[in-house]
């Protein structure tokens, strides 16, 4: 599939897999969002459905590779946060914004596993983020782990292999999805026909992430609002406790008319902490207060998921963050991306 960049070791894997006689039932692909752990996933469903392989790699017009890169193949199913595969019925509340995978998406998804044929040779479950099932829903899978349906292939997605089920994780072959390097990022940008000079600042820009990488070459607008948001975090992580409470409160403010936006900027303050957390790695207090300040932020997610009134959810994600000192490392370039031309 040439929509992935990067992973050729990881490929030649899937390739492997591919040609068993009997290949795992489970698979783990282990790995930092945005870097193509989905589309990995597709590629194996492509690699064990394909009618004619294409021998150059190219993309494959078969039927079962159409279906499958429109993301329309009925034996490749795809369960998320939300109501996929949720029955509803009998007072059941429908929850079509949910962030977790309930326990009725994990039996309908079997139920229709079992009640339907299947057309392909091989069918194949990818569940993203596996890490949002609650426990109930966890326990429900592994029961269909521990006798696996016959030629079915589950393939789990996560960036947090450590908070799903040891029970899972242990039936599952791990795959681990690593970052790209930026001249490999650039490389496929290039080939999709982006000039070098975005094509270089894009993957400079997407952390390794190929996802991201495209969306900003499609959209370089987006690095600068991004490189606007990072600013902005670095000033807030090094203000004082007043200034970061104004700021909690209007992103509340933000909450009650754009939730996106809002959900957004912590992704934002992600980054930033990632990125924090990379660059410290020998100072072993700042590596931790930017892994708690992680923390922080994705315990202000399921807060504001749970319908906990946001000023208090922000405010305790902004109080939580560690004190930040940017005069010893040179305060946040105010010019970000001037910098990089
Ligand atoms: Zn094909
Ligand atoms: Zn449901």
């Amino acid at each position: 599939m040439a929509a992935i960049i990067g992973h050729e070791g990881l490929r030649r894997a899937l390739r492997a897999i591919a040609a068993m006689e009997e290949p795992p039932h489970a698979l783990l692909f282990s790995g930092p969002a945005r870097t193509g752990r989905t589309l990995l996933a597709l590629e194996l469903a492509t690699l064990l459905n394909c009618d004619a392989p294409a021998p150059d790699d190219g993309p494959c017009e078969c039927r079962a590779c159409r279906l499958i890169a429109e993301r329309n193949h009925p034996d490749v199913l795809h369960l998320e946060p939300g109501d996929s595969f949720c029955r509803g019925g009998g007072g059941h509340q429908p929850h079509p914004g949910s962030r977790d995978i309930r326990i009725c998406q994990v039996r309908g998804l079997i139920e229709s596993v079992s009640r339907y044929p299947f057309e392909g040779r091989f069918r194949v479950i990818i569940i993203e983020p596996a890490d949002r099932m609650g426990l109930e829903a966890a326990n429900t899978l592994l029961k269909t782990l521990e006798e696996p349906p016959p030629a079915t292939v589950i393939a789990l997605i996560t960036a947090a292999p450590e908070n799903l089920l040891e029970t899972i994780r242990s039936r599952c072959r791990t795959l681990t999805v690593s970052l790209v390097s930026d001249e490999v990022v650039a490389e496929g940008l290039r080939e999709r026909g982006f000039p070098d000079e975005l094509a270089a600042r894009a993957a400079a820009e997407s952390r390794r992430r190929p996802a991201d990488a495209l969306a900003f070459a499609e959209q370089p607008d987006l690095m600068d609002d991004r490189g606007r948001l990072l600013d902005r975090c670095a000033e807030l992580a090094g203000a004082r406790a007043a200034e970061r409470m104004t700021y909690a409160g209007d992103l509340a403010e933000r909450w009650r008319r754009d939730r996106e936006l809002v959900l957004t900027e912590l992704d934002v303050w992600e980054t930033f902490w990632e990125e924090r957390l990379r660059t410290k790695v020998g100072a072993e207090d700042e590596a931790r207060a930017a892994l708690d300040a992680l923390q922080a932020v994705a315990e202000a997610r399921s807060d504001l998921d749970a319908q906990v009134v946001a000023r208090m959810a922000l405010e305790l994600m902004l109080l939580r963050f560690p004190a930040v000192t940017l005069a010893a490392e040179g305060a946040p370039a105010p010019s970000r991306n001037e910098n990089e031309s």
